[in-house]
């Protein structure tokens, strides 16, 4: 059994504590044992970065430039390694882990660039003799708290624009996933990120999350996760005047109208709803359609979610891959029963015996359903979807908005005016129109509004606002 160790000031530091990174897709695999730390190895990290920072606070664009732009180049040329590592680790098919690890290059290269982009402004004081000057400055040590569902783009979408403006990292990726986060840690150390810069601590979030969210010397945390362990951050940050910035839940709503082309309707809410096994924030999960279409709509979404071949991560045939562990089907198969209770009617849901040993789960949608019940409220993060049938463009507006979360809204019509007062009117972070309500650029804003997100942007030249500080200097020549 090969044995992973933690990054902390440019060594590969063990802290014993090995742990079994079990493959959701026969239990029967370990991908690796990887040494978790606990407080005293977020204070060697806080340490090693406190070192490190004012060198890397005035390191040269370009040195930054060179470091991400490497680390992007090798991301892309081992993709496939890594694309079926992460398919091995968290579930997603082998397409979605190779896409999903050339996203994270995208990222690297993206915020290689904006390393060389890191601009002012020069005012004219209201004084005379005076200029003023605004810039931009790193905001010091930063904490990374990671989840499982994006192991690998997740990672990279945080830790490359810390890098880029400027800032020393310590990454806790999810308890399930620290293969891919080990691997990102790795190709930054072979490309020559300084000692201290980037450190790895691998851990329980109740132990080493928890470290790096009360260590006095971190400046700044992103998160990203559920909404309880994000409220419980942005509460202890707020006391401790830490900048923060969280990515949540979702419940997202996709709207069919019935002027909507009904084929692209479908594929937008079969990817929404069911790829990535359902597990990601932007899932389409409340699929509200108008009457007229929705007996159609319904047909050829059933029929085309009970034909999705549900299996072993690694098989290139499979299109849904398991679920990523026995607590997350369980809490999955238990929404099921509820919706079995509130819904009119559930097609698909149950779990899945394969040939090996893993969290399989059929695809559900359930029918019947209205906006008040739970399973309408909740976010079940697997891959399951409720219908809604609704009168109106103008009920719909209202269903879609009726929800605690606020990061991507769809809508599927081919009507201009409809589509115009949707964009307008959704209230999310995120629009989509005939698009599913997941899958977004790498070079432009993601996030939400109300409970979904908290804090700056994340991606795109956005990112900037979180992780830089900004200061004015006057300057009186004499
Ligand atoms: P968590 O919020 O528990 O985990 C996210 C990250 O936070 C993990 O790295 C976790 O560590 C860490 N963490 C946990 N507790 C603390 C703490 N007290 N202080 C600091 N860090 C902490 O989410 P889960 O991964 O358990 O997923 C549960 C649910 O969250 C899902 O079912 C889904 O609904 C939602 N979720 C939403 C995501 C999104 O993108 N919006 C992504 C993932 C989950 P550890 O892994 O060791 O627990």
């Amino acid at each position: 059994m090969t044995k992973y160790d933690n990054l902390i000031n440019g060594e590969w530091v063990s802290f014993g504590n090995y742990n079994d990174n079990v493959n959701p897709s026969d239990t029967n695999d370990v991908i690796g044992s990887y040494s978790y730390g606990d407080a005293d190895s977020v204070a060697h990290a806080v340490e090693a970065a406190q070192a490190a920072r004012d060198s890397w606070a005035n390191s040269t664009p370009q040195a930054r430039h060179d470091l991400l732009d490497a680390v992007g180049n090798a991301l892309a040329a081992r993709s496939s390694e890594f694309g079926a590592l992460l398919a091995r680790e968290e579930g997603k098919t082998l397409a979605e882990g190779v896409g999903e690890t050339m996203r994270a290059s995208q990222v690297f290269k993206f915020f290689a660039g904006e390393a060389l982009r890191v601009a002012g402004e020069l005012q004219t004081s209201v004084r005379p003799d005076i200029d003023v000057e605004i810039t931009r400055e790193p905001v010091g040590i930063v904490g990374l708290i990671t989840p499982w569902n994006f192991p690998i783009a997740i990672p990279a979408w945080k830790i490359a624009p810390a890098l880029a403006y400027g800032n020393c990292v310590i990454l806790k990726p999810a308890d399930l996933t620290p293969a891919c986060a080990h691997v990102i840690a790795t190709l930054l150390h072979e490309n020559g990120c300084p000692a201290g810069v980037f450190n790895l601590v691998m851990g329980r979030g109740s132990t080493v999350g928890e470290a790096i969210v009360t260590h006095p010397d971190i400046d700044a945390i992103s998160f990203t996760g559920s909404v309880g362990t994000g409220h419980h951050i942005a509460e202890v940050c707020g006391k401790m005047q830490k900048k923060v910035q969280l990515e949540m839940g979702g419940k997202n709503p996709m709207v069919v109208l019935d002027d909507a082309d009904l084929s692209v309707a479908v594929s937008a809410c079969l990817n929404g709803t069911f790829f990535s096994t359902g597990q990601r924030c932007t899932a389409s999960s409340r699929l509200i359609v108008q009457e007229g279409i929705h007996d159609a709509f319904v047909a050829e979404l059933s029929k085309q979610m009970q034909a999705l071949k549900v299996g072993d991560a690694r098989d290139p045939d499979t299109q849904i891959g398991p679920v990523v562990d026995e607590k997350q089907l369980k809490s999955n198969l238990e929404y099921i029963e509820l919706a079995r209770k509130e819904a009119g009617e559930v097609i698909g849901g149950e779990r899945l015996e394969l040939d090996a040993p893993g969290f399989y789960q059929a695809p559900a949608l359930f029918l019947g359903t209205d906006n008040s019940m739970r399973i309408n409220r909740e976010e079940i993060f697997g891959p399951c979807g409720s219908v809604l049938k609704v009168a109106d463009l103008e009920e719909a507006i209202s269903v879609a908005n009726d929800t605690d979360f606020g990061l991507s809204a769809g809508i599927c019509t081919t009507s201009l005016k409809s589509a115009r007062t949707f964009k307008r009117r959704a209230e999310a972070g995120m629009v989509m129109v005939n698009l599913p309500t997941a899958g977004v650029d790498y070079h432009v804003p993601f996030g939400g509004r109300k409970g979904s997100s908290f804090g700056p942007r994340e991606q795109g030249r956005y990112a900037v606002e979180f992780y830089t500080t900004v200061k004015t200097s006057y300057v009186f020549a004499g």
